[in-house]
């Protein structure tokens, strides 16, 4: 049977390594929860409450309502998941609010910048409203803010993103490798992986 939908997760698996996806998602072969890990590495839930509890983020954001812990889908694009919050802006727009268990590095990694538009894309059509930032907070930086700028381009991106994941689970096909050797030290399947 065909799958009809993907997660924000598996959009991340597949940007650590496109045959990581087959392997995870065609052979079923399981990975020990270790790519898992990583992605939502640090997720607590108690210090997540505790964070949601102070308003002065959203505040700071100039957030005028909020929606918590929202698992949302989308039939035209055929993705699930689940955002820490949709935040409902003073200016008529939305935008996704995802809390990082992480230190503030200086950067913002491209993962992160794909999952935020994917979160976007499904505030956008839940609630048919314009998505074009996103927030993410850096709990372990004194809860350090960071905006996201989320543009045309970046939808696009995410996308065909989506649609290459869905050529591997549904179709089968093999992909090449796009990663490095230090990913695939990393990697639950390197000693099965043909790279
Ligand atoms: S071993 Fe390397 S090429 Fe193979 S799936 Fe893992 S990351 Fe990809």
């Amino acid at each position: 049977m065909e799958t009809q939908f993907i997660t924000p997760s598996e959009v991340l698996e597949y940007m650590f390594c496109p045959r990581f996806v087959y392997f995870m998602s065609v052979l079923k072969i399981d990975q020990h929860e270790h790519r898992r890990h990583l992605v939502n590495k640090g997720r607590d839930i108690h210090l997540l409450k505790l964070v949601q509890n102070k308003d002065y983020l959203r505040a700071k954001i100039g957030a005028k309502d909020k929606l918590l812990d929202l698992y949302l889908s989308s039939e035209k694009y055929h993705l699930v998941g689940k955002v820490d919050e949709a935040l409902f802006l003073e200016d008529g727009s939305a935008a996704p609010l995802d809390y990082k268990y992480a230190y503030w590095e200086n950067r913002i990694y491209s993962t992160h910048k794909v999952q935020q538009t994917l979160y976007a894309i499904l505030i956008e059509e839940n609630f048919n409203l314009p998505v074009n930032k996103a927030f993410l907070v850096y709990v372990r930086s004194k809860n350090h803010l960071e905006e996201i700028a989320i543009s045309a381009a970046m939808k696009e991106n995410a996308l065909d993103i989506i649609a290459d994941v869905f050529q591997i689970v549904n179709e089968g096909s093999f992909p090449d490798a796009k990663t490095s050797t230090r990913k695939c030290e990393d990697c639950s399947y390197r000693n099965i992986c043909v790279s």
